[in-house]
């Protein structure tokens, strides 16, 4: 699965689908219902980034990461869980009840407890579906946006192995080594971002030549037709330096760096003399 954050607008369709799908529903082998609260196999994480006036949300989808090197799995005695041949990895409802140790097997924390049936639960890449002839889950045939894309990686024509081969994809979280089989484009980064005013008349500085630069990484925008400019995607903890440069204005110099999304404000340009 990829998920693209970018086109990702926190309507919650995928959530609920996966909810309307296994609520109250039991799928031998593959699932035992999931009860109608306190479980989120797909988990929305909402951020909020930056100040006013420049503050964005972006919205993480989190389903399990289905990882080829699943710690969960390695938890687990007598295929309790399990790595199907298609990567799809399973907890088995039978053999895993009482088995409570296995909700913190797994880094992600994208494994729950069923109190009434004393067994852990999680995503199932809706292996039931798939077997039936489902091309992809619920959750990603409800998203309204394409943000959620699923496929067969092995299959260089559909649209998930594009996806990954898009040089964009990264996994949520690459210090645990885990192999996850859920991608990610776009997840949110630091940003900084500013106006640029000529100082002389008070107007919008457009046109401005704004340049940021930081240890080997250099990007130049135009201040748009209302001053603005923004650097996404920026690494967290950097020193750069944000240069702002207009024919016929002095050249503005301001050291930044980004412990948190910056908005610099108004920048005024004062002009030569
Ligand atoms: S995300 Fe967690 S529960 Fe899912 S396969 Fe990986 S280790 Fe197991
Ligand atoms: S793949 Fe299926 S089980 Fe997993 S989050 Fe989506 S709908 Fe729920």
């Amino acid at each position: 699965m990829v998920i693209d954050i970018t086109k990702c607008n926190g309507c919650y369709n995928c959530f609920l689908a996966c909810r309307d799908e296994y609520c109250g529903n039991d799928y031998p082998p593959y699932s035992a219902s999931q009860p109608n609260t306190g479980q989120f196999w797909m988990r929305i994480m909402e951020k909020e980034r930056g100040k006013y006036p420049k503050v964005k949300v972006a919205y993480t989808a989190m389903p399990c990461m289905h990882c080829e090197e699943a710690s969960c799995v390695k938890s687990a005695k007598e295929d309790a869980i399990y790595k199907r041949t298609d990567g799809i990895v399973i907890i088995d409802p039978k053999k895993s009840v009482g088995q409570k140790g296995f909700v913190s097997a797994c880094p992600y924390r994208v494994i729950y407890w069923n109190e009434e049936k004393q067994i852990p639960q999680k995503c199932t890449f809706c292996a039931h579906l798939l077997d039936k002839g489902w091309k992809e889950p619920r959750c990603v045939e409800a998203c309204p946006t394409g943000a959620l894309t699923f496929g067969d990686l092995d299959d260089a024509n559909s649209e998930v192995a594009k996806r990954m081969a898009s040089g964009k994809v990264e996994v949520l979280h690459p210090e645990y080594g885990l192999k996850e089989k859920v991608s990610y484009i776009g997840l949110p980064k630091r940003f900084i971002a500013g106006a640029v005013v000529f100082g002389d008349t008070d107007e919008c500085g457009e046109g401005a030549k704004v340049t940021l630069e930081g240890k080997g990484e250099k990007r130049v925008v135009k201040a748009d037709n209302y001053g603005d400019f923004e650097f996404e995607g920026l690494s967290a903890d950097k020193t750069y330096v944000v240069k702002v440069e207009k024919a016929g204005y002095k050249t503005h110099k301001i050291e930044v760096k980004t412990k948190v999304d910056i908005y610099l404000g108004d920048i005024v340009l004062a002009k030569t003399t």
